[in-house]
């Protein structure tokens, strides 16, 4: 039980590694200003959501594990971060959760938002893929 308010409470930066993947992508402001945090999320989050962005804090339903490069979930996990880091950017532009709202009046699938968000996550999962030849 302590181990998981412990969990839940945790909130971290981007780590080194995260960084130097991702900062070929995201503005230097997006990158310094996210937050991880695991095992805990909004508790009007449908479940079958694993994460949602609140400005610049990326919430985890379960533990994230941080993509490194030769494990099995790397590709995963970078297109999921990379994914969720184009929300905090959305966020850090301009966007609110009542503008990403209405944004979902037609469906999730078609939010313009979640549309750049799965483009841009697809895209650097496999511009990493093949610079590291994955
Ligand atoms: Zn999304």
């Amino acid at each position: 039980m302590f181990e998981r308010r412990h969990l839940s409470s945790l909130e971290r930066r981007l780590d080194n590694d995260e960084l130097s993947l991702l900062s070929p992508y995201f503005q230097s402001h997006t990158l310094n200003a996210a937050r991880i945090i695991e095992g805990s999320v909004p508790f009007w989050l449908r479940k079958s959501m694993c994460a949602v962005v609140l400005k610049h804090r990326i919430y985890f339903r379960t533990k994230f594990d941080k993509p490194s490069i030769g494990n099995v979930s790397f590709a995963i996990n970078i297109e999921l971060l990379a994914h969720e880091l184009t929300h905090v950017e959305q966020y850090l532009s301009g966007m609110t959760i009542f503008k990403y709202l209405w944004a979902s009046r037609h469906g999730y699938w078609k939010n313009p938002y979640e549309v750049e968000a799965y483009a841009k996550g697809a895209f650097i999962r496999t511009q990493i893929l093949s610079k590291f030849s994955l």
